[in-house]
């Protein structure tokens, strides 16, 4: 991974969070607390802004201020989440490097792996987890199995939808909709929509640099 690619991929999510700004709203307002949309939207913003100062970074550098910013910048319960996803993105980057698919599967693997134990939480919970998840695992097992890139970015999408998806039927354990019980049913959870939002666009922008 290049630090070009990081910022190049962050005005993509900064542009896709903002265009879905009413669902993201709206989601946050039914089972949370509604801030949801503005904290995505300040974090994003943020890692935009700091374009010039991570252009001079290698990309774990990068990655770890881009960590330590948004642990300050994003507020609730989903910043410290986030930051942890990206620590741990810079700590792999550093060790092991991105430069094959399996290699950038075992660095988002290590991520999500991060969040979940911050998060002290798991699939199943109505969370940003439910996406991020399935997606790591989908992520490894086709990029160990040499799957074409192309063919891993569109699983990946679908992945992601599915557990997005998945969270309406769900009751929350953790997080602020956990206090609403069986009346979080019929509502995605707010944070599974962005994690989907960003992995559709990220990839989107994987399928287009392949061809
Ligand atoms: P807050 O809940 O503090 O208002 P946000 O609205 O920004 O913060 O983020 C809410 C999202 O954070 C939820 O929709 C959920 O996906 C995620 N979340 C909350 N708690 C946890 C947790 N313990 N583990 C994983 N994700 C969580
Ligand atoms: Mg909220």
């Amino acid at each position: 991974m290049k630090t070009e690619t990081i910022l190049s991929a962050a005005e993509a999510v900064q542009q896709a969070i903002l265009a879905n700004e009413s669902e993201l709203e709206s989601l946050d307002r039914a089972i949370g607390d509604g801030d949801h949309f503005h904290n995505m939207k300040r974090g994003s913003a943020t890692v935009v802004e700091l374009k010039q100062e991570l252009a001079a970074l290698s990309p774990d550098a990068a990655l770890n201020k881009i960590a330590m910013k948004l642990l300050s910048t994003i507020g609730g319960a989903s910043g410290p989440l986030i930051a942890s996803f990206f620590m741990a993105m810079a700590k792999a980057e550093k060790e092991h490097g991105t430069d094959t698919l399996p290699k950038m599967a075992a660095a988002f693997a290590a991520g999500v792996e991060a969040l979940k134990q911050r998060g002290k939480s798991d699939v199943g919970e109505k969370t940003m987890l439910d996406v991020l998840i399935p997606v790591a695992q989908k992520f490894t097992e086709l990029a160990n199995q040499d799957a074409a890139p192309q063919a891993i970015y569109a699983a990946l999408k679908a992945e992601a939808e599915k557990g997005m998806l998945a969270t309406k039927d769900m009751v929350a354990t953790k997080g602020r909709a956990a206090f609403l019980g069986e009346r979080a049913i019929g509502h995605i959870d707010p944070g599974a929509k962005s994690c989907q939002v960003i992995i559709n666009t990220i990839c989107d922008l994987a399928m287009q640099n392949q061809q």
